[in-house]
């Protein structure tokens, strides 16, 4: 099964940098072999280019408009739906020489339209921005609708080329001394990301899997390493991220282990459950999960309005028989849903399913549809990429909705698309299945994946399994941290972005 890579490859073109920046949106996949932080532009290519500016013979850069075009102008010529972007307003700045709303830059040999209020809010001199919180230290809101600027190019060997804004108004208190500087290759990256989120491009490395494909990209990560590698801890959460499952082996026979291993990634999320929790069996269980009873394919906590990302499981007792714990993707289950009747998958998209945890002290509920699309889904439109999989038959509550009445089909309706549903779910071809030894420790995206466990024979022996969860918040802070920092480019809302001064 191959990845699924969504991205647009965007066609805006600057310097040698901006170039690669702007072009090198393709993926987020990652490979060990990939790993090279992402070099920092060639300072030789960038100096030339200034070089290149300066010495035209229009001296001043903005005397034509068009600095540096001659340069570039051999570059493709922008598609017909991005031409609107390129300037041809009489207000526009730059083009006169004249302060205006939107300010033209020239990005690549094509003049770029940049609305003022963009440039303005998104200031990061150090009146603007506090270099140590690094807080913003004025409001959008003050910014006056009527804002005009005008800006000359500078350059310096670190950021490369940049635009400094002179603001002819400007946010009440800031004073004509107030510049805003934006290097190109930033303005760039902006303009990228935000075609890439107007053309709802996603940048999606999952792999969505079966269980031979599983069978033959699982990963096993040793606990030192874990522990004391970014590296490894980037390769290892970067597989999570596209698989939803990983393996640790050499794990510490201690209570403790399960808190250290999520310390890497963050804080753990705390849950009436408790911080960490044991999965053994005892008599009068308040969670099916504390009986050796079979336990099917389901997520956890789909009562709380925001449930785990991750799950950790750490064996600490593997002494009784049986018990081994399955998993299964359940992206990979409803894409082959959609393939086979997309009047089932639809569905799963609309019929509300709640969910509860009703107890005398405890009392949870919330309604979920099975399937989530990324966008809304509308009637005769293809169906928009999966966000999210809701599964828990054991914490089902009643229905609410299309109940009785007389003769309304949705209910049976749900429950022919759950049927097919399932039945993909648990498809042998579909489930990966292993039996957790003492010091190993598995690590699964509870929004994605579903786990299981077979029965097992509590009076041979003892089944002790420590467990823990981890926000999702939590989980991708710490991968964009460690992705800036191994291959200089960060991803948010499916949208990667080069790291640009
Ligand atoms: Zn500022």
């Amino acid at each position: 099964m191959s990845p699924l890579h969504l991205t647009t490859k965007l066609p805006l073109l600057a310097s040698r940098t901006a170039r690669r920046h702007c072009l090198g949106l393709q993926t987020t996949s990652f490979s060990a072999s990939s790993r090279a932080k992402s070099p920092r532009p060639d300072a030789t290519a960038l100096l030339s280019d200034l070089e290149h500016l300066f010495a035209s013979p229009a001296k001043s850069p903005r005397a034509d408009g068009a600095p540096g075009r001659s340069k570039l102008s051999r570059l493709p010529e922008l598609p017909p739906q991005e031409r609107h972007l390129v300037h041809d307003a009489s207000n526009t700045g730059q083009l006169d020489g004249n302060p205006a709303k939107h300010l033209a830059v020239d990005i690549g040999g094509a003049q770029r339209l940049f609305d003022c209020i963009f440039l303005r809010d998104s200031c990061t001199c150090p009146q603007c921005v506090d270099p140590h919180s690094r807080q913003k230290l004025f409001q959008t809101s003050d910014i006056p609708p009527n804002l005009k600027g005008r800006y000359e190019l500078t350059g310096d060997e670190e950021t490369g080329l940049s635009v400094e804004v002179l603001w002819e108004n400007d946010v009440p208190g800031y004073g004509p001394e107030h510049r805003t500087r934006h290097s190109i290759d930033w303005l760039c990256r902006a303009l990228s990301t935000a075609l890439e989120l107007r053309n709802e491009a996603q940048t999606d490395v999952k792999v969505l899997w079966d269980k031979d494909t599983i069978t033959k990209n699982n990963k096993w990560v040793e606990y030192e390493a874990w522990m004391a590698e970014d590296e490894v801890l980037y390769d290892a959460l970067s597989h999570l991220n596209k698989y939803g499952l990983l393996f640790l082996k050499g794990v510490p026979e201690s209570e403790e282990s399960v808190v250290n291993i999520a310390g890497r990634i963050g804080l753990l999320k705390d849950t009436f459950y408790g911080r960490t929790w044991d999965v053994r069996s005892k008599p009068r269980a308040e969670n099916i999960a504390y009986t050796p009873q079979f336990l099917g394919l389901h997520m956890d906590l789909l009562y709380t309005s925001n449930p785990p990302h991750l799950q950790l499981l750490h064996s600490l007792r593997a002494r009784a028989p049986r018990g081994e714990s399955f998993f299964s993707d359940s992206f990979h289950a409803a894409h082959k849903l959609r393939a086979k009747s997309e009047v089932h998958f639809r569905k799963l998209c609309t019929y509300p399913v709640p969910y509860h945890y009703h107890h005398p002290t405890h009392h949870y509920h919330h309604t979920r549809c099975t399937i989530e699309t990324l966008r809304a889904m509308k009637h005769d439109e293809a169906i928009p990429p999966i966000h999210r999989v809701n599964w828990s038959p054991p914490f089902q509550a009643p229905f609410d909705k299309h109940i009785g009445g007389g003769y309304q089909p949705a209910l049976r309706d749900y429950v022919a698309a759950a049927h097919a549903f399932e039945k993909l779910l648990s498809a042998k071809s579909n489930v990966y299945e292993y039996r957790l030894e003492e010091g190993e420790c598995v690590i699964f995206d509870n929004r994605r994946v579903l786990h299981a466990r077979r029965a097992f024979d509590a009076t041979k022996g003892e089944r002790w399994l420590k467990g823990a969860y981890v926000d999702d918040d939590v989980f991708f802070s710490r991968l964009r941290v460690l992705q800036e920092r191994f291959e200089g480019r960060w991803t948010a809302d499916g949208v990667a972005r080069e790291v640009v001064k």
